[in-house]
């Protein structure tokens, strides 16, 4: 589903970001990746994103190498990607419904027929019954959970998350990571950026570990 061949990012300015990394997450995986700030976590999500580019190295995505990807190509394979940020960027002046519906309207689907797609999307993350709420008459949590039904809703083989509880409290952390365990259950693959080791230590599953752009650690976080 990813695969990461020796890939480098050194951003204009000269600073490197990320020095020959490899790895792969197979489909139906579901994986961490940490590291402390600066580690180049972001980084390594917007290589996959395609908001960067590598300086170096291959990076295949599904089966698309991402060198042969042309700007034209970037919206379909991007489709194969959902996408959530520990500030959900949502739009705050549009309702949950209109939030979650913006991935298939770009797709060319009519409201009428994303409405229900988004339906079913929402009540996948616990929110059915919010469809006509603004984000902020949500709480933080809530307002993730419609991050992650927006990022979901046109069905992505891959999830990409980046510091999704970063603003939550442990108890919601939990139930967020919950939400992934359950697409993750129904084949999609998952990786979640986090530096809240504490998150991951109770759970087990695969944590790649960053240190300074480098990948230290590839397996099992030691309990
Ligand atoms: P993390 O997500 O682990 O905190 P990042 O990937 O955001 O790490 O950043 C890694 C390093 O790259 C940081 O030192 C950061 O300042 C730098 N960096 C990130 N984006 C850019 C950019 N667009 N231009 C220059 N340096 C950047
Ligand atoms: P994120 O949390 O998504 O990594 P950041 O706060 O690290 O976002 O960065 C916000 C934006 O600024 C990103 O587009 C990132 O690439 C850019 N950026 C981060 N660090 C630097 C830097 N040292 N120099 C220039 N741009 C940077």
């Amino acid at each position: 589903m990813i695969k990461f061949e020796q890939v480098s990012k050194t951003y204009p300015g000269g600073f490197q970001a990320l020095n020959q990394v490899s790895f792969h997450v197979e489909p139906g995986e579901m994986a961490f990746l940490t590291g402390h700030s600066g580690a180049g976590k972001s980084t390594l999500l917007k290589l996959i994103g395609m908001m960067e580019r590598p300086t170096a190295g291959r990076v295949l995505i599904n089966g698309h190498d991402l060198r042969r990807v042309t700007a034209k190509q970037i919206p379909y394979v991007r489709r194969d990607i959902g996408m959530i940020f520990q500030d959900h960027r949502l739009l705050m002046d549009k309702t949950v419904l209109d939030n979650v519906a913006l991935p298939l309207l770009i797709e060319g689907y009519s409201m009428q027929e994303a409405r229900k797609r988004v339906q079913a999307s929402l009540e996948k993350v616990g929110l059915g019954d919010k469809l006509k709420h603004y984000p902020m008459m949500l709480s933080g949590g809530e307002q993730q959970r419609v991050g992650i039904a927006r990022a979901v809703v046109n069905k992505p083989p891959l999830l990409l998350a980046d510091e999704p509880t970063g603003n939550l409290d442990p108890k919601l952390s939990a139930e967020i990571i919950k939400l992934f365990e359950d697409f993750n259950r129904v084949g999609v693959s998952v990786l979640i950026a986090t530096h809240d080791l504490g998150l991951i230590a109770r759970l087990r599953y695969r944590t790649l570990s960053l240190r300074d752009g480098r990948m230290i650690n590839d397996g099992l976080q030691e309990a």
